[in-house]
């Protein structure tokens, strides 16, 4: 099993380079570790399952969001991959008791492990609400011709079913039902082509999975001897089944497992945030699949492979084209990773060579409005410059506009959204009592009273009103087609500390906390505090720890419900936040060491606390300490800071602490001369790689 480690090991964020702009970004899963027995009884009721963190939603096969009737948790440990699944449902029914039996035909709930990502060798186990267990090996998926071992057993796997009504039983209602099962290892590793181990996986490890549910129309039927009887279509025939996936294969076939999702196995306890990327390498190989799928379908239709050259599509290239055998390869730009596939579907990858950051941009989309030439220009250029992601900022109707332009280009796009402080938003201004109020009983809401400046207009982060409020934001934001996340900015409360560059251009000294900028101290947050402490915040509440932290966790808890948010949406939560968890604690109560985020990208102005260009990278080192490198950390690069001779040095200064990616603040300063800059120290670091292509 350690060999997951090496045939996966290449972590990274997802590729720059897009082949299509409808493709589905696969799920994502840590797993964390329980060092606490559990017991398959089909309830879950253990502490390690009641942390445990939920799958995405399940979708449709073919790609839509469906409304989410299965909870999906994964646990494990050295003997063991566990796995729990909580499924509504109004007409509990099943037929099927015998062992290997087609359990499809009954709805059921499908388990598919891919253990080392290449495709083959994946155990498929299918159970339905009697118990009744399917389970079988595939050597390759069907649609290379091979046929799946049926006979294939699982020694040892433990399963139970919980049933929440009556089964075969169409005069009431049912809730649903559940499933609980351990999968040996020893049964995940361990045939064909891959030695069998006892030997636990390593942490870190990555498995490719997926999950299925099946379901039927039904309707009552007293002939039948479960009591349903499926709905039938004008042919006489049942009607199809849905098929609810973790990750859409984009057809009606789940059998492709190269869409499937990555889980990594973490050594963490159960309720630890910890996020996973997509590896850098999933973009490539999901270009040398397709070109894979779309062979063995030639070769079906006409007996041989299609050895045209022109039938390759660019970006990769075939190393062999003979009508009985085919073989291509790419190479990953961000890692320079080598990938070759076979038509036997032999899938080999040479180790990363060296990381190239992702590059974001923040782009304010609410200039030149309407003007999509202007953008498509502006965007083809930032693309060309080596931009991978935008953050686009403006109305829903803008970021709308400005996202199809994006990813023609080739980019992905983040939503933009202004979080706790919302200048002039009309509906929260209607409410006096949504927004933060400081220790002298002064409010944002009124413009006099607003610090340092007017957009200061901040919301408190435990008004029920303003959660739900920003929920409506976020779940507007997250129906624009097309993005892949949405960044929350300014995530925090006003500024109690100002950054020390900042002090003299407000004529202050804030080198301890001043009443006046000492945010929220409203009546919903002291009776609050009242109820979770048992007293009133103190007299001398800046001394007052408790009161601190708790301020710290109200706006870890506000933050964390909109990231929840943004994640059942299959979207990526990210955020704008100060340089470390540590600084972002004491100068804005932003402790984003206890947000649950997908990416941070830290804004390291150094300018702004009157240090030097090394501070920045400085920052991103001891944030990725104290953060344990749970996600993806992508420093700001503060433009104004910079010319375009200075930004090598400064992106190689940042290189240093070996963050995910870059962002660039922001749009309006990035010039045709920084782009260009950019671009030549992009090709730089990839010259600075050792070449591993053999031609
Ligand atoms: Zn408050």
């Amino acid at each position: 099993m350690r060999k997951l480690t090496g045939l996966i090991a290449s972590m990274g964020l997802l590729s720059g380079a897009v082949a299509l702009a409808e493709q589905i970004t696969p799920p994502t899963y840590v797993c964390h570790r329980t060092d606490t027995p559990i017991n398959v009884d089909g309830k879950a009721e253990e502490e390690a399952w009641q942390k445990a963190w939920k799958l995405s939603p399940l979708r449709d096969i073919e790609g839509a969001a469906i409304p989410n009737r299965t909870e999906v948790k994964m646990l494990w440990d050295d003997s063991y991959l566990y796995v729990y699944a909580y499924m509504k449902e109004e007409n509990l029914w099943a037929t099927l008791t015998e062992h290997d039996s087609v359990i499809f035909r009954d709805p059921d709930f499908e388990v598919f492990i891919d253990p080392d990502g290449d495709t083959k060798n994946y155990v498929e186990i299918e159970i339905n609400a009697l118990n009744t267990v399917w389970d079988l090996l595939l050597t390759e998926p069907y649609r290379s011709g091979n046929l799946a071992l049926h006979d294939w057993q699982i020694p040892g796997l433990k399963h139970a079913v919980q049933l929440y009504g009556t089964i075969n039983n169409p005069a009431d209602k049912d809730e649903g039902w559940s499933v609980e099962m351990a999968i040996p290892w020893t049964s995940i590793t361990g045939h064909s082509n891959q030695p069998r181990t006892t030997e636990p996986p390593a942490p870190g490890s990555i498995i490719r999975m997926n999950f299925s549910q099946v379901n039927w129309q039904v309707q009552a039927d007293a002939a039948s001897p479960c009591g349903y009887s499926k709905k039938q279509g004008k042919n006489g025939k049942p009607l199809p089944e849905s098929n609810h996936v973790w990750a859409p294969t984009g057809k009606i076939n789940i059998h492709m497992p190269e869409h499937w999702g990555y889980v990594k196995l973490s050594a963490t306890a159960p309720d630890t945030w910890e996020s996973m990327p997509v590896p850098a390498a999933h973009e490539a190989e999901q270009k040398l699949f397709a070109y894979y799928n779309m062979q063995l379908e030639y070769r079906k239709n006409h007996g041989t492979f299609n050895t045209d050259a022109s039938s390759v599509p660019p970006g990769i290239c075939a190393s062999v084209l003979t009508p009985e055998y085919v073989a291509v390869e790419t190479t990953v730009p961000r890692t320079g990773e080598r990938i070759r596939l076979d038509s036997h579907a032999n899938l080999t990858r040479t180790a990363p060579t060296g990381l190239i950051p992702l590059i974001y941009l923040w782009v304010h989309g609410n200039n030149h409005p309407g003007d999509a030439e202007f953008w498509g220009n502006e965007f083809r250029n930032y693309a060309a410059a080596g931009v991978n992601v935008l953050i686009i900022g403006g109305s829903a109707e803008q970021i709308a506009a400005l996202t199809p332009l994006a990813t023609q280009h080739g980019m992905r796009v983040f939503a933009w959204l202004w979080a706790a402080n919302r200048p002039g938003d009309e509906k929260a201004l209607q409410h006096p009592s949504m927004y933060a109020v400081n220790r002298v009983g002064k409010s944002c809401h009124a413009p006099q009273d607003r610090p340092f400046v007017d957009y200061y207009q901040f919301l408190c982060p435990n008004n029920k009103q303003v959660r739900a409020h920003l929920l409506a934001e976020v779940d507007k934001l997250a129906a624009l087609p097309g993005i892949i996340g949405i960044q929350l900015d300014y995530m925090r409360l006003p500024d109690v500390i100002l950054p020390r560059g900042l002090w003299a251009k407000y004529g202050l000294d804030m080198s301890r906390e001043l009443p006046e900028y000492d945010y929220c101290y409203c009546s919903t947050c002291r009776a609050l505090f009242r109820a979770r402490y048992g007293r009133d915040v103190a007299a001398q509440s800046d001394a007052d720890a408790e009161w601190r932290e708790f301020r710290l966790q109200s706006v870890a808890d506000f933050a964390n419900s909109l990231m929840a948010r943004i994640r059942s949406h299959h979207l990526q939560s990210a955020c704008a936040v100060f340089p470390t968890p540590e600084i972002a604690a004491q100068l804005v109560r932003q402790d984003w060491s206890r947000f649950h985020l997908d990416l941070a990208l830290p804004m390291v102005y150094y300018s702004f606390y009157n240090e030097n260009p090394h501070w920045s990278a400085d920052c991103t080192a001891t944030a990725k300490q104290s953060t344990q490198e749970r996600f993806p950390i992508a420093p700001g690069l503060h433009l104004p800071d910079t010319t375009p001779e200075q930004l090598p040095d400064e992106l190689s200064r940042l290189m240093t602490a070996s963050p995910a990616g870059i962002g660039i603040f922001c749009d309006e300063l990035f010039t045709p001369a920084m782009q260009h800059a950019l671009r030549k120290w992009l090709d730089t670091q990839a010259k600075k790689r050792p070449s591993t292509i053999q031609k």
